[in-house]
């Protein structure tokens, strides 16, 4: 335990799990097509039906067993890809990961995902991009904010409906040659003014080379696009070193560090994006009593809680906050300083840093 136990034994866990749902958050690492319904997941599979690629019983199988390891969460994604390759369904998953986002209390989303090329759909990496915006267009249980103005719900002038800020992270595929990585980030750049506002590289990690997306990276912080990388999900100490070397804005994940390397992480102070469901589920972390989560707790490391991907998991954002309660014994006001503090990692710009303190300040009074 590295809290007070005993504000958390105040709770029963029903009334925890709802403070969590209530708390304001904010979700940095969270991948879209990681965070589909399965209800969607499953209406796709039936729509697509067996087509030589995919057998629908097989594929409803393994949506319902789930990533339990991170060999399988790659085989899954593989599948979504092939069910998730047409604009108006990369809209309608946009649409439904924000509005479960939002239903969450989620007051600010950095949403990442993967521009793809798909020939036969006629879809670039600029389509499906702007299909993505679409989906957020069509968000309407809330307002959405993503570029310093409403965007969807401009004529309504509601100011009593609950707003979202939801800004872009482009990822880069670990597997992606170098041009097609300088692609995307060169796409970033040209929507940096409707809501992008940094680059993620991800993808199958014990695929592809560090210097192959290098120059990428370094194009997106010449362009002054912040970046984030996925750190240490396997074990390879020449690559999590040039990823330290790197210095990047943010890290997701840093499972497997070695110590020296931990210790430079903790040097360098790079705020870190801490995935527990994800890590336990993947089994890159044994168990919950395991988690580095103590030890940058401990160490007052900058860090937030993230689900990495709600659907492949069955996690939202709320209840990554009450397992880490439960798991750590973390009080109210130790909850609330790590959702609140996790505004000063965000990517987008100085007036909605400011406009998320407000909001945490407003809710201050009623959650503690
Ligand atoms: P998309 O970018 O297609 O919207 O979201 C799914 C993609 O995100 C996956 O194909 C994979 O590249 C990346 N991704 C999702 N979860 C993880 C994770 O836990 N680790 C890594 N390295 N990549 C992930």
């Amino acid at each position: 335990m590295i809290a007070r136990v005993t504000e958390t034994m105040e709770f029963s866990n029903t009334e925890l799990r709802e403070w969590c749902r209530e708390l304001p958050k904010v979700e940095l690492h969270t991948h879209l097509n990681g965070s589909i319904r399965d209800s969607t997941l499953l209406e796709l599979v039936k729509n697509h039906g067996d087509n030589g690629i995919i057998v629908s019983k097989d594929v409803e199988h393994m949506i319902l067993e789930k990533g339990t390891s991170l060999r399988k969460c790659f085989d899954l994604f593989a599948v979504y890809h092939v069910l998730t390759t047409d604009h108006e369904t990369v809209k309608r998953i946009t649409k439904e990961v924000v509005e479960d986002f939002a239903a969450d209390n989620c007051i600010y989303l950095e949403l990442r995902t993967t521009p793809k090329n798909n020939e036969a759909k006629g879809m670039t990496k600029r389509s499906y991009m702007q299909a993505v915006i679409d989906g957020l267009k069509a968000v309407d249980i809330v307002d959405v904010d993503l570029w310093g103005c409403g965007l969807n719900n401009e004529e309504s002038g509601d100011t009593r409906r609950k707003k979202i800020f939801v800004r872009l992270l482009l990822s880069i595929n670990r597997s992606e040659a170098t041009s097609s990585a300088i692609d995307t980030v060169n796409l970033a750049m040209e929507m940096k003014d409707v809501g992008v506002v940094g680059i993620d590289l991800s993808g199958d990690p014990t695929v592809g080379q560090w210097e192959t997306v290098l120059p990428a990276l370094k194009l997106a912080r010449e362009l002054g696009l912040s970046v984030t990388l996925h750190c240490g999900e396997v074990r390879n100490s020449k690559e999590i070193q040039a990823m330290l070397d790197f210095n990047p804005e943010r890290l997701g994940h840093v499972c497997l560090l070695a110590d020296e390397e931990w210790d430079r992480l903790k040097s360098l102070v790079i705020p870190v994006e801490i995935c527990l469901t994800s890590n336990i589920m993947t089994q890159t972390i044994p168990s919950i009593e395991l988690h580095h989560f103590a030890d940058l707790y401990k160490s007052e490391h900058p860090m937030s809680l993230c689900t990495d991907d709600t659907g492949l998991f069955s996690t939202t954002l709320s209840n990554e906050y009450y397992k880490a309660a439960l798991s750590f014994g973390l009080g109210k006001e130790e909850m609330f300083k790590l959702a609140q503090e996790a505004v000063n990692f965000v990517f987008a710009d100085e007036s909605v840093k400011q406009h998320l303190t407000q909001k945490f300040e407003e809710a201050k009074g009623q959650m503690l």
